[in-house]
């Protein structure tokens, strides 16, 4: 399905608002158009337009009718099949994409290693199109990418990338010129602000605070299912919070932050002896953090004390996030929730040890894949926003 650049999601005239909100109401079933009309809060008389509009982009189609006394009532239905939401994730070793439907199907997922500061910021968005292109059946309509760094959501650039190097890279500029789409369908957002949209959109909790461990540590929190981003678009960073005032020094400059604790490398350095494989790189993340749970399974002290020392570091910053944020469950994410069941517990403790530490602390149900669901998630969300971004059929 083709796409036009010529309205800005977020911009949202009158029409496009009726138009928003007729789609998102056909997201749970079908409906008639007096079900329609009452569910928007539109007059009756405008549902046929809208639905004749959004037939048009290829969004809604019939859908049989309501039996009941006198006329029978005609139903229409989301028609998502034919309309696609892309969603990329970078990572300093991985590059994914996965492409959905309207409705959040899974069409196809990619994920290949990759060294991506070695690449630079145009070798890896040309390698993101190519695992687009791998995973999507036709252009999308929308498109999000994750990225680990500080982003500026409303400019759709990504600030800086400490892990990268990248400092003020036009994302979504690069990348729409890549896929040949308008950069106005293009989404870039931090990937603990996508674990933690994922995780509220599953149903985990209303004002759910996302930390997300992986090379570095990062927080998200949304609050009524919309990210808190703050001023400039740098809220919930919380991996250089102070943890151990005697601890190591920070790439930030200042000592102890929670990040030179719970940053991958440095537990599997406190789990295991120089030269041990769980230093190597190589098998990535999730390979990795399993042979580290199978150790302390088998009983090995280190690696169990490592891990529950995370837990620990992980409690003491949870508790100041805690106590200014009050969200009712905190989220652990990335890597973090493969180790839940050694570090929930020792989290809970420290949030207990505090007057106000009430929130349940629960692991990731999706794991080192919340940040891409995520990212789909607002893919399509910019579609049901504004369904004026999917070009008309040209009869
Ligand atoms: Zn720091």
């Amino acid at each position: 399905m083709a796409v036009t650049g010529t309205s800005q999601a977020g911009s949202a005239s009158p029409r496009t608002a009726n138009l928003a909100a007729v789609l998102r109401a056909l997201r749970t079933g079908p409906l008639s158009r007096t079900q329609l009309a009452a569910r928007c809060g539109i007059a009756k008389s405008a549902v046929p337009g809208l639905l004749t509009e959004l037939a048009g982009r290829g969004l809604v189609r019939p859908a049989g009718v309501l039996p009941g006394n006198g006329r029978p009532s005609r139903l229409v239905e989301l028609h998502g099949e034919d309309t696609y939401a892309l969603a990329l994730r970078i990572e300093t070793d991985r590059l994914s994409a996965l492409a959905t439907d309207l409705s959040g199907r899974t069409l196809a997922e990619w994920a290949e290693a990759a060294d991506v500061a070695a690449l630079g910021l145009a070798g890896a968005m040309d390698e993101l199109a190519r695992l687009a292109a791998r995973v999507l059946p036709g252009p999308p309509a929308g498109v999000a990418i994750s990225v680990p760094g500080l982003v500026d959501s409303a400019a759709a650039v990504l600030r800086f990338a400490p892990a990268l190097r990248w400092r003020d890279a036009e994302i979504a500029g690069l990348l729409a010129a890549r896929l040949a789409v308008p950069v106005d369908v293009v989404a870039v957002d931090n990937d603990a602000n996508l674990g933690a949209l994922a995780e509220s959109v599953a149903g985990t909790g209303t004002e759910l605070f996302y930390l997300g461990g992986g090379t570095a540590v990062g927080g998200g929190f949304v609050s009524g299912g919309t990210i808190l981003r703050g001023a400039r678009g740098f809220a919930g960073e919380v991996g250089h919070i102070a943890v151990d005032p005697s601890g190591e020094r920070c790439s930030c400059g200042r000592t102890g932050c929670l990040e030179t604790k719970a940053n991958l490398a440095a537990v599997l350095r406190a789990a295991a002896p120089p030269g041990d494989p769980l230093h190597d790189p190589a098998p990535g993340v999730g390979a990795r953090v399993t042979l580290l749970k199978d150790r302390i399974r088998l009983g090995d002290q280190r690696a169990a004390t490592a891990v529950h020392e995370l837990g620990v570091a992980l409690g003491v910053a949870l508790s100041t996030v805690v106590d200014v944020l009050d969200p009712d469950v905190v989220v652990l994410g990335g890597y973090f929730a493969e180790l839940g069941e050694w570090l929930v517990e020792p989290v809970r403790v420290e949030l207990a040890a505090r007057p106000l530490g009430q929130a349940r602390v629960v692991p990731s149900g999706l794991g080192l894949h919340a940040p891409l669901r995520g990212a789909a998630h607002l893919a399509a969300e910019r579609l049901f926003a504004n369904p004026a971004l999917v070009e008309e059929a040209t009869v």
